[in-house]
């Protein structure tokens, strides 16, 4: 796709730049890798278009972008909606004062970390990643906004692990926007 002549394109395009990688990390699980989208300029452009498209009417103050893969996505959709840019880190990584939680993964436990004055009270938040798979990834950044006093206005993920059952997870406080859904 060459990013002068055609300059979006569609879900159904869109899903053909998503490669699966069968066990990796670990054996049994389908990877779904991003690269071939991220490489490609119009299919990059369409899914941060697509990703931020429900959203254009929508105030929202900050987009609270998961380490890693969820930084490539949160950064530009903060840009498209003129909004901050929250990061949510691996532990250690964050250089000031941080609150920290840690949760459940698929194998074993993760931790999280935000700093503890990213959030002013009452912020509307947008949380964004590149995949929701069990959920327990995008709830742990959702409760530290919360602690915070922030407001979970959203969630926002390009994939959808449907079969996995992670929205779930996420309550039904707040819309989950998923622009691709996968069902196995
Ligand atoms: P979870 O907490 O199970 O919803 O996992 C979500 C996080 O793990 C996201 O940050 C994803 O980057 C990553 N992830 C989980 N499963 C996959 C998968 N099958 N393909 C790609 N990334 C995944």
């Amino acid at each position: 796709m060459e990013a002068g002549s055609l300059r979006s394109v569609d879900t159904y395009s869109l899903r053909s730049l998503v490669r699966e990688i069968p066990d990796f990390p670990e054996p049994g699980v389908g990877f779904k890798d991003i690269t071939p989208l991220l490489g490609d300029a119009v299919g990059f452009r369409s899914a941060i278009d697509l990703m931020t498209e429900p959203l254009r009417n929508e105030r929202i103050d900050l987009v609270v972008g998961i380490e890693a893969r969820g930084f490539v996505f949160s950064a530009p959709v903060a840009h498209a909606l003129a909004a901050g840019l929250v990061p949510i880190r691996k532990p250690g990584k964050l250089p000031g004062p941080v609150e920290s939680l840690t949760y459940q993964l698929e194998y074993g436990a993760g931790t999280l970390e935000i700093h503890t004055d990213a959030v002013a009270p009452g912020a509307r938040c947008l949380v964004v990643d590149d995949v929701l798979a069990t959920g327990g990834t995008a709830a742990a950044a959702a409760s530290l906004v919360e602690r915070q006093g922030g407001v979970v206005v959203a969630f926002c993920f390009l994939i959808e692990l449907d079969f996995l059952g992670g929205r779930a997870l996420l309550g039904d406080g707040a819309p989950i926007l998923s622009t691709l859904r996968y069902e196995g």
